[in-house]
């Protein structure tokens, strides 16, 4: 069932006048990996770039059941209900071996789904981190084209894909929960220093008291982190996302921390080192694409790889005559 693609111009006049059917198009595009659709993608890419940039990227994260989708469901539908125009995207990190997603069943924000006014979209599972950060980020960029002005960026808090979404937002929210007594121990130190706010979720009914409880042990926990160079103290909020307690204090937060970014500079200054980021991120992503799809190098690759699971050769000098061998190819 594979659909004609546009011409560049058609997709380009679709996003940049907000058509969700052709700005859905554009993202599958960019998330294409034949080598066909990568010339049209770039044209499209280049084309939108000067109207992207102008919405405020927020990242959110929290391990499974912690409450993300009800949470983006509630604070997505007040945002829309304020007049702003949302999008969410979600990456979602599972590998194809752990079978389908752990972001990706359909009844996941279902209002939201179909609200007009918001636009959701997950990030394909499967391929390599690199791969996927990139094509979230052209989907956000193409979103912000189409006009969105609020890009919720979703990822499940296991593991690297937090990195990549703190590289492609400009505030990143930590959904987390009241624990038995040893929330402190559960907190992931890198996690929480990259986050601009804590979020204890839940806090209604029993746990209401749990949740206060926890705010002030968080609290005085991050006093314990150095402060940022932009100035900013990570805050500590609680909320729930099922009564939409506590998400107009957390949207306050956010636009608050734009205000002041704006002002002191660092907003800008942290998209541009992002900018920089992608670019050495996507240069590393290219070469080992073309590395591992060379090739001279798949060709002796399976061989090769039998001796040094064996043992039988060292891993660094193969990895350095394999990296030889590669750029000998390219000279021929
Ligand atoms: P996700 O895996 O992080 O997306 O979590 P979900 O949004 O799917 O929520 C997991 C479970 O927690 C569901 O059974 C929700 O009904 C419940 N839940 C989500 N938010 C809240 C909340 O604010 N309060 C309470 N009491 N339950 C919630």
């Amino acid at each position: 069932k594979k659909k004609n693609r546009l011409s560049a111009q058609a997709y380009i006049d679709g996003v940049l006048n907000g058509d969700r059917m052709v700005l859905s198009r554009a993202i599958t595009l960019v998330e294409s990996t034949l080598v066909s659709d990568q010339q049209l993608s770039e044209e499209v890419m280049e084309a939108v770039l000067p109207y992207t940039g102008k919405s405020i990227r927020v990242g959110i994260t929290g391990v499974p059941g912690v409450g993300k989708s009800t949470f983006i469901e509630q604070f997505g539908t007040m945002l829309v209900d304020q007049g702003h125009k949302l999008a969410v995207l979600a990456i979602d990190p599972s590998s194809p071996a752990s079978r389908g997603s752990i972001l990706g069943d359909k009844t996941r924000m279902e209002q939201l789904s179909s609200d007009k006014r918001a636009y959701i979209r997950p990030s394909p599972a499967g391929t390599t981190l690199g791969g996927v950060s990139a094509r979230t980020r052209e989907a956000m960029l193409l979103c912000e084209a189409a006009g969105f002005d609020v890009i919720l960026i979703e990822t499940v808090g296991v593991g690297q894909s937090e990195t990549a979404v703190k590289g492609m937002t400009d505030f990143f929210l930590l959904l987390m929960l009241a624990g038995a007594g040893d929330e402190l121990q559960g907190i992931k130190k890198g996690i929480i220093e990259m986050c601009d706010a804590l979020v204890i979720n839940k806090a209604d009914g029993e746990n209401l008291e749990a949740a206060k409880k926890a705010r002030r042990e968080y609290a005085n926990a991050l006093h314990l982190f150095a402060a940022k160079e932009n100035g900013w103290n990570p805050q500590v909020k609680i909320c729930s996302g099922l009564s939409g307690h506590g998400l107009d204090a957390i949207w306050e937060m956010v636009q608050d921390f734009a205000e002041k970014m704006k002002f002191n500079g660092f907003f800008e200054l942290n998209r541009s080192a992002q900018r920089v980021n992608w670019m050495h991120e996507h240069i590393r992503y290219l070469l080992e694409m073309k590395f591992y799809t060379d090739p001279v190098i798949k060709q002796n690759m399976g061989e090769m790889m039998e001796k040094i699971r064996k043992g039988e050769v060292s891993a660094i000098s193969k990895a350095k005559e394999f990296v030889d061998l590669f750029l000998h190819s390219k000279d021929q």
